[in-house]
């Protein structure tokens, strides 16, 4: 009998309705003789108001007691999806991440998953059960509750379909697959029947959140079949797979946005051997990821770095980077929020030459100024101001993926 893991994601099961409506399908899946396990996320909305809530009581809430705090939402759809499928006629036993065993280390809020104890889920399923595995929330050594990272129950279920070897993990979410754009945004995106687990991987980094890019890097590397598929119809989804020559073809599979970006310039920095140190390691050191770094050519032995982060650790950084400046005698520190990441994804990129030259056409075409440009093998990142960031995501679609139908594309 084939196992299955199905993810039903915050709006899948963001009301009463939806719940039913939840129960209905894994009720569906049980009645074709599958064996199945089902990894929710809290209702939609829910992380977000429990998150707000920390804040009001603490402006840098404690982050042991956060997560005790934001596990909660998974708790609340699992029992109740649980629930709902007894009411069925379904057998249905939730398991809570203590009981799960799903080991993290004790980095709150972004916990790593150390192991999977498969023998509880697994013989709860072969009692004829479904199992509804709360998502996004793990133990440490210690016993306490951690979570993953937002998004993170995307993780979980790959994780749970690696640790059962399940046949297919299904990502049940709002939109019909992966798309070319985020459909919300761009009205011409389009369902991808397949991408690449490489393709898929820079498209959640660079900000399309319809798979959380841990899961995707889980996904390659114990190489779980992973479909993203709606949870409101029964169309066919997007598969992620290994690359093959057809799909070498396509130049640009997809436009990402990322609004949740800032930016911080370190103005007239003295151009010597060991200050990019100076200035990279405590922000390392404080856990915080940096995205693009640039330094100007200097001028009269001083140059400029500006480099980009996510708008959570700005704050921090920023005290950091001051503290430095100081230290070292730059001229200035500059800090913007404003600002946008645009990208380009495809692994057509790597055989075809003139794709950044013409994304800057494209962009110049409206007017839009280019703040920074990083490259990979198979993406062309640039940061815009915030406010040109949708204009410049469709301008990019349609020249790159357009009117016509894309290779790999359903319509
Ligand atoms: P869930 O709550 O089910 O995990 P998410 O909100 O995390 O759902 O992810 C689904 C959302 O991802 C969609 O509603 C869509 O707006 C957004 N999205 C961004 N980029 C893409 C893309 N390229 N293809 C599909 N959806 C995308
Ligand atoms: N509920 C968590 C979040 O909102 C995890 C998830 O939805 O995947 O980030
Ligand atoms: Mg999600």
């Amino acid at each position: 009998m084939p196992l299955i893991v199905q993810k039903y994601g915050g709006t899948s099961v963001g009301s009463v309705e939806r719940i039913k409506a939840v129960a209905e399908r894994v009720r569906r899946a049980a009645a074709r003789g599958d064996r199945v396990a089902v990894v929710v996320s809290a209702m939609a909305g829910e992380t977000n108001r429990l998150f707000a809530l920390a804040r009001e009581l603490g402006e840098l809430p404690d982050p042991r007691e956060t997560d005790v705090l934001v596990a909660t939402g998974e708790q609340v759809s699992a029992a109740l999806l649980a629930i709902r499928l007894n009411a069925l006629g379904c057998p249905a036993v939730s398991f809570l991440a203590h009981q799960l065993k799903l080991a993290t280390d004790s980095h709150h809020g972004r916990a790593k998953i150390k192991s999977i104890d498969r023998d509880q889920v697994m013989s709860a399923i072969e009692l004829g059960n479904i199992a509804v595995v709360a998502g996004f929330q793990g133990v440490d050594e210690r016993g306490d509750i951690t979570t993953l990272g937002r998004g993170a129950s995307d993780l979980t279920a790959v994780a749970l379909a690696a640790a059962l070897k399940a046949d297919v993990c299904e990502i049940y979410t709002d939109v019909d697959g992966v798309f070319t754009a985020d459909p919300n945004l761009c009205p011409t995106a389009r369902k991808l029947a397949r991408i690449t687990y490489d393709e898929m991987l820079e498209l959640a980094g660079l900000g399309a959140k319809v798979l959380q890019s841990r899961s995707v890097e889980l996904a390659r590397r114990y190489q779980v079949p992973l479909v993203v598929r709606s949870s409101f119809n029964d169309a066919e989804g997007t598969w992620v797979v290994q690359a093959d020559q057809a799909m070498e073809d396509v130049l640009v599979s997809g436009v990402t946005l990322d609004q949740n970006q800032s930016k911080i310039t370190l103005a007239g920095v003295e151009d010597r051997p060991g200050l990019a140190a100076r200035i990279f390691v405590p922000i390392a050191e404080a856990g915080i990821t940096v995205d693009m770094i640039i330094q100007n050519a200097s001028a009269d032995g001083r140059t400029d770095v500006t480099f980009t982060l996510g708008k959570d650790d700005s704050r921090r950084a920023l005290d950091l980077v001051k503290r430095v400046a100081a230290e070292i005698g730059a001229q200035g520190v500059r800090h913007e929020e404003q600002v946008a990441k645009v990208s380009i994804v495809g692994i057509g990129m790597r055989s075809h030459a003139g794709v950044a030259a013409k994304m800057f056409q494209v962009l110049a075409a409206e007017r839009i100024n280019i703040e920074m440009i990083a490259t990979s093998e198979i993406k062309v990142s640039v940061v815009v101001s915030s406010r040109y960031g949708e204009l410049a995501t469709r301008a990019l679609h349609d020249a790159f993926v357009g009117g016509a139908a894309a290779p790999g594309a359903n319509a």
